[in-house]
């Protein structure tokens, strides 16, 4: 005797992808859930819950990330070169 539980029959190639793909579907979908968008109060561009908009810095109402900086710098050194 078996010391596991075996299959009685052999089962159908499609019933095997049926299965995987209900598994796939609910995977996907978890996965798509966590990341959750929504839109700048600032800009309106889509930006993370919880984070600062890489746009334009604003967070919950106000600046938080001085981005002017980071564009001079690259205006400069793009002159330079
Ligand atoms: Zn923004």
């Amino acid at each position: 005797m078996a010391k596991h539980p075996t299959p009685k029959r052999k089962l159908a190639k499609s019933a095997g992808r049926r299965r995987y793909s209900s598994f796939q579907y609910k995977t996907r979908k978890k996965l798509d859930n966590k990341v959750s968008l929504t839109k700048c109060t600032n800009c309106s561009e889509p930006r993370l819950t919880h984070h600062a908009c890489p746009n334009c810095g604003f967070y919950r109402g106000r600046q938080v990330l001085d981005l002017s900086s980071k564009l001079k710098k690259k205006i400069v050194t793009k002159v330079s070169a």
